[in-house]
């Protein structure tokens, strides 16, 4: 038995500046990694991916990675790289096999095709009609009818923070492999309704996606091959950005539609508690201050998140709204992660550890689909730390995947120490910390340029959150994106 394994993620904003060429895919090098030098990247980490490779081993099938590609969510897909990485895993398919996993995002957009996915596996069904397709997606995935058409399994992430990755790839691989042993039959069914839950109110941990995704979880107890509710990425202006299910039985069709509907029904009746009131960035200051000073004998930092501009939603990570309005309070024990300024982290390399240097952080991308013009800001500190950028996640989420943030600095302006990174990371886990020397538990307080993903390995230390309104490409102000192509009515864009 021989099983071919890919993997092709990207998150695209459709608002975002920063551009997504092959490069971005290539962990640190020039192109994805495939065969042998993925399974080393992969094998026994907390991914789909990792999922699929152990499966196919435990199986005793023959393995053929035919790519592993995954980028930080950032603007449209170059065409040259969604062909290259569409080519490796089509030629692969095409020499034969028994089953296909696909460890994939689900919000891919590329300067052609709105539903990156679909068309990768509408190729497949051209090379192979019958293989077993298992396909692993993220929750935000924006979901298309290609996806369910050309797919024989689907499984969607049921945490966000995305801390079960691998499980996820675990269900949609076990279906297929139960398909290929004949022990199952599987029958999906798939929806959407008109809504674009924010991201701020998608955590798995709050109401009300714990509760849907709670319900995915007893539809598998129950018998379900894998339920799936996607919460979707709005930060996308393509026709089907926003909520849908997919429910796959085993050979009950109608079954996997009625559950399918319950679970859209659930999540249509609680769109109210997916709206998220923003609170304005100098209120937010003022209450960091508090929470600060409140002498309530807890521990750890006041986390600050800088909603706008995380890069895990396709953000600059650059914008210096939230870390300005910082220094203008005067806010120190603090360290902020990170602003994105490959130009500035050459600069401060050149002066060396010690140095004290002054100069324009941040700001250098213009957005333009938000009519903003980057804004640097001109700050004079010291550079405390070079780094060349590479780490290793301690977990939970993306455990054992090691990040590249390219040369990185800790700049140290007033009381706040600053990483400066050359490739986007967005701080999810501990390990982004401890590689640039932060102790984050024993700061007063915590920026962070991200939405809900910190959670995952950095919410057990945090003493108070405040969320910060900044400005960028992810701003959640929906009235600043203007939506052209998402289909409408929609809600909460039109009184629904
Ligand atoms: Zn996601």
């Amino acid at each position: 038995m021989k099983i071919v394994i890919a993997q092709m993620k990207h998150e695209t904003n459709t608002y975002s500046p920063v551009p997504t060429p092959l490069a971005r895919f290539a962990l640190g090098g020039e192109v994805p990694p495939a065969g042998q030098q993925a399974y080393a990247a992969y094998k026994g980490t907390g991914s789909a991916i990792g999922a699929f490779i152990e499966l196919a081993e435990g199986a005793g099938a023959q393995i053929e990675i035919a790519i592993a590609a995954s980028a930080w969510p950032s603007g449209l897909v170059e065409n040259s790289a969604y062909e290259f990485i569409c080519d490796k895993v089509c030629t692969a398919v095409a020499a034969g096999c028994d089953a296909v996993l696909l460890d994939l995002h689900g919000a891919m957009v590329t300067q052609t095709f709105e539903d990156g996915e679909g068309e990768l596996l509408r190729r497949l069904r051209a090379i192979n009609k019958s293989v077993p397709i298992g396909v692993a997606l993220d929750m935000h995935t924006n979901f298309y009818p290609a996806i369910a058409e050309h797919a024989t399994v689907v499984a969607g992430y049921q945490t966000y923070p995305h801390v079960d990755m691998f499980e996820t790839g675990q269900r949609a691989g076990r279906a297929i492999l139960a398909l290929l042993a004949g022990q199952a039959r599987p029958a999906m069914a798939w929806g959407n309704k008109p809504m674009l839950p924010h991201v701020m109110r998608q955590g798995s941990d709050d109401s009300p996606n714990r509760e849907l995704q709670a319900r995915c979880k007893e539809m598998e107890r129950d018998g379900a091959l894998c339920a799936s509710v996607f919460v979707g990425f709005p930060n996308a202006d393509i026709h089907n950005a926003g909520l849908s299910a997919v429910v796959v039985t085993d050979g009950d069709a109608a079954l996997a539609r009625r559950w399918c509907d319950e679970l859209l029904e659930m999540a249509w009746a609680q769109r109210k508690g997916f709206v998220y009131e923003i609170e304005a960035l100098p209120a937010s200051m003022a209450r960091a201050r508090q929470l600060a000073d409140a002498s309530d004998g807890k521990t750890g930092p006041i986390v600050l998140l800088d909603h706008s501009d995380n890069c895990a939603s396709g953000g600059t990570m650059d914008t210096m709204t939230v870390l300005g309005a910082m220094l203008d309070a005067g806010l120190t024990d603090a360290a902020a992660f990170a602003i994105f300024d490959p130009t500035a982290v050459q600069q401060m390399m050149r002066a060396g550890v010690g140095a004290t240097v002054t100069l324009p952080l941040g700001g250098k991308l213009d957005m333009p689909s938000i009519g903003l013009t980057g804004q640097p800001r001109t700050v004079t500190g010291r550079v405390r730390l070079i780094s060349d950028g590479v780490y290793r996640n301690y977990g939970p989420m993306a455990r054992g995947e090691t990040n590249h943030m390219g040369p990185t600095v800790v700049l140290v302006v007033g009381g706040i120490e600053i990483v400066v990174i050359s490739n986007h990371v967005e701080p999810h886990d501990l390990a982004a910390f401890t590689a640039v020397g932060i102790a984050p538990e024993r700061k007063t307080y915590l920026m962070l340029k991200s939405r809900v993903h910190w959670r995952a390995g950095l919410r057990a230390l945090a003493r108070g959150i405040v969320e910060c309104a900044g400005t960028g490409v992810c701003t959640s102000d929906y009235a600043l994106l203007n939506f052209k192509h998402v289909r409408r009515p929609i809600y909460p864009l039109d009184a629904l």
